[in-house]
């Protein structure tokens, strides 16, 4: 299907170009987490700042390649002012979008997440692609193991977690 790739590069292109929610928040107060990815070179730094369970606010600085750099401005977006728990489970689902096998993918024409309730991945469908290209997909997970990072550092386990 070459429309709906030429669509999800347009889409990975805009926030490479055009970064969401660049910066750095001062830490602290602040929680900051940082990853980086020897394979290509990319490098993310992650902070953002809490109100109770939410994510109040959320900016990335860093560089390396065009997925590095679009999938974290995308998830950004998506997780900004969501709960901990709602981050928690993107970042579940946006590594069962990667770990999802090329052939799927073929036959499939699209990925739906069957068994994930809930949330539409919206923008981050288009870094689906990249599961075609395994040494591309620690690109594309950075910016989600370094949140994954960061949220452990705030205590806030979520749900999964026991509670005391
Ligand atoms: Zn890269």
């Amino acid at each position: 299907m070459p429309g709906l790739e030429d669509l999800y590069r347009e889409v990975i292109l805009d926030h490479y170009r055009n970064p969401r929610n660049r910066g750095e928040l001062p830490s602290p107060p602040a929680t900051k987490a940082e990853g980086f990815n020897p394979l290509c070179g990319d490098q993310v730094t992650l902070t953002f700042t809490m109100e109770g369970d939410t994510l109040s606010d959320v900016k990335f600085a860093g560089s390396g390649c065009s997925i590095s750099q679009s999938s974290v401005s995308m998830m950004t977006a998506a997780i900004k002012g969501k709960t901990i728990d709602q981050a928690r489970q993107l970042i579940h689902d946006f590594k069962v979008m990667m770990s999802i096998h090329e052939a799927q993918l073929d036959e499939a024409g699209d990925v739906t997440l069957e068994g994930q309730p809930g949330q539409k991945l919206g923008d981050l469908e288009a870094l689906q692609g990249v599961v075609k290209f395994p040494v591309r997909i620690k690109c594309a997970t950075l910016s989600w193991n370094t949140l994954q990072q960061g949220l452990d550092q705030t205590g806030h386990h979520g749900l999964e977690q026991p509670s005391s």
